[in-house]
């Protein structure tokens, strides 16, 4: 199975990624977690994406691509992936999309996480304070949830006019969450297996 998450910063996303990667075997992947590494390990991209982690912005997409591509064509080889954090805009996911298509590996569901604007600043600010995290302050927080709204947004019409878009309430207690995700994609592939 091949699915990615959408949501907001603080929607959960990284923590869904894993519980549903657990319960279907599959390969967690997240560009975040990703780029941390390689800005701990001073590699080239690391040095790269540094500044823009530290702004909130976007990292320019041929290096996101080519930090993503190992990764995915290996969790390929197994069960699948669950990508969390890519694609954020339209033109990753059309960039994605051309690559996988011809290996025959295009995503084939993306979950929006929803959760209202309030309480994702509430969750971001008191990660921030748990974790040290340099993008979890209030300032980069909010630039965060502007790129978001700009650039990610349109991802999910994106999706679901390919009716490949599941749409779950992120606002609940986490178990609650990745219940809700699996039932949807249950009835999903339902749908499309009629
Ligand atoms: P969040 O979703 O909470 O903002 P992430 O850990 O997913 O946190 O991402 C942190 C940062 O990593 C982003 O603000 C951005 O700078 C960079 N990043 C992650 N994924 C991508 C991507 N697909 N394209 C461009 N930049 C990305």
């Amino acid at each position: 199975m091949r699915l990615l998450m959408i949501g907001a910063p603080g929607a959960g996303k990284g923590t869904q990624a894993e519980q549903i990667a657990t319960h279907f075997g599959l390969t967690h992947i997240s560009s975040g977690d990703l780029f941390r590494q390689h800005v701990a390990r001073k590699t080239a991209i690391g040095r790269v994406a540094k500044a823009y982690l530290q702004r909130g912005d976007l990292v320019p997409d041929a290096v996101v691509m080519d930090m993503l591509y190992k990764p995915v064509t290996k969790a390929n080889q197994g069960a699948g992936y669950v990508l969390d954090g890519f694609p954020r805009t339209v033109e990753q996911a059309e960039a994605a999309y051309s690559v996988a298509k011809d290996l025959g590996v295009a995503v084939q569901a993306a979950v929006h996480l929803e959760v209202p604007t309030d309480d994702l600043v509430e969750r971001l600010v008191a990660r921030g304070q748990a974790t040290g995290r340099t993008d979890d302050t209030e300032e980069v927080i909010t630039h965060r949830l502007e790129v978001y709204a700009e650039k990610t947004t349109p991802l999910l019409n994106y999706y679901r006019e390919r009716e490949q878009l599941v749409t779950v309430n992120g606002a609940r207690a986490i178990d609650e969450v990745t219940w809700s995700v699996i039932v949807q994609l249950q009835r999903l592939q339902r749908q499309l297996s009629r």
